[in-house]
């Protein structure tokens, strides 16, 4: 094992999974990611804060007006994140990161690499080859034929701040927003057919996540974090091209299932305490994991030292994946 690693990162590696469970087992001549049972899990905590404006929206506008998804929470009214689009936007990143990941260690282009040793070039959502890594992490199925079951579970999320205060609508100060829906960002002149508005969730909202990972591999969870490190860059929510930047700050990362949850984190948030829980410091206020034997907590450092053990890693799931 690297020795620039610490004593309690190394203990928490020895809690994962090995990486030869990415490699696909083979299922009437078809490549199928294995099914992992170790009873294991790794959740990832932080915050994340938009940088732009951002459009969460699950659901049709009236005429040419679009708006942000709210609900009712906790005694406020706030802006609503659902995770099926978290879990959307950080697949697709995570795919991105990965096929660069095969062209670089894998030296040849991914679509080739993907068609030896996953049968097909995994494309998503409606050809997933569901034997690569992304399959095995988020899931997915091949038409009555195979599945994947997702080892990762992603959290709705809601903004600290209330609706009032971080959306830009009708009501408020700055207004909504005005777009052109099919040549966003082209300097072409607006035809009354194209012209909108839209609702923004503004820069500077804050939305505490977590995520899940069963059955994780030190490649699950290092790719995820450079997932959504990338995701962040890319955009979330309608008109990501232009929209729905975001900065994240990771707070915790754990083997186990969490004793708290984003209404919690939404509470700390207001009282302005909620990184108190997470750095050891107060043993109080310190939260909990469930995890058999023990919990094993990292602190910020010996994340990044966990960060590092990305490409290691990824080299070592290529290297699987040539042992026939
Ligand atoms: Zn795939």
């Amino acid at each position: 094992m690297n020795t620039d690693i610490s004593e309690n990162l190394s203990a928490f590696l020895g809690q994962l999974a090995p990486i030869t469970y990415l490699k696909p087992r083979v299922e009437a001549n078809k490549r199928v990611a294995q099914p992992v049972y170790t009873q294991q899990g790794v959740t990832i905590v932080g915050l994340k804060t938009t940088t732009s404006r951002f459009l969460p929206v699950s659901h049709e506008g009236h005429g040419i007006e679009t708006y942000v998804d709210k609900i009712e929470l906790l005694g406020k009214r706030r802006a609503e994140f659902e995770c099926r689009k978290l879990k959307g936007m950080e697949r697709r990143s995570h795919m991105r990161f990965f096929r660069e990941l095969t062209a670089i260690y894998g030296k040849q282009p991914w679509e080739t690499y993907f068609e030896q040793h996953f049968d097909k070039a995994c494309v998503i959502p409606n050809n997933l080859c569901i034997a690569c890594w992304n399959c095995s992490l988020f899931g997915g199925m091949e038409a009555g034929k195979h599945a994947a079951q997702a080892r990762i579970r992603f959290f709705d999320t809601y903004s600290v701040q209330e609706a009032e205060d971080c959306i830009a609508m009708e009501s408020s100060e700055e207004g909504m927003g005005i777009g052109n829906q099919v040549y966003e960002d082209v300097n072409k002149v607006r035809g009354s057919e194209t012209y909108h508005l839209y609702e923004y969730v503004k820069a500077g909202t804050v939305f505490p996540f977590i995520t899940f990972i069963e059955n994780p591999t030190v490649l699950d969870v290092t790719g995820y974090l450079a997932a959504i490190r990338r995701a962040d860059v890319h955009g979330y929510g309608r008109y990501s091209a232009n929209h729905g930047k975001f900065t994240t700050r990771v707070l915790s990362v754990a083997t186990g299932f969490p004793r708290f949850s984003v209404l919690n984190m939404l509470t700390w948030a207001e009282q302005g305490d909620v990184e108190d829980h997470f750095t050891g410091a107060d043993k109080e206020l310190q939260v909990r994991y469930d995890h058999q034997p023990k919990s094993i907590i990292l602190s910020l450092e010996e994340i990044e030292q966990l960060e590092g053990q990305l490409e290691p890693a990824f080299r070592e799931y290529l290297r699987i994946l040539q042992v026939s």
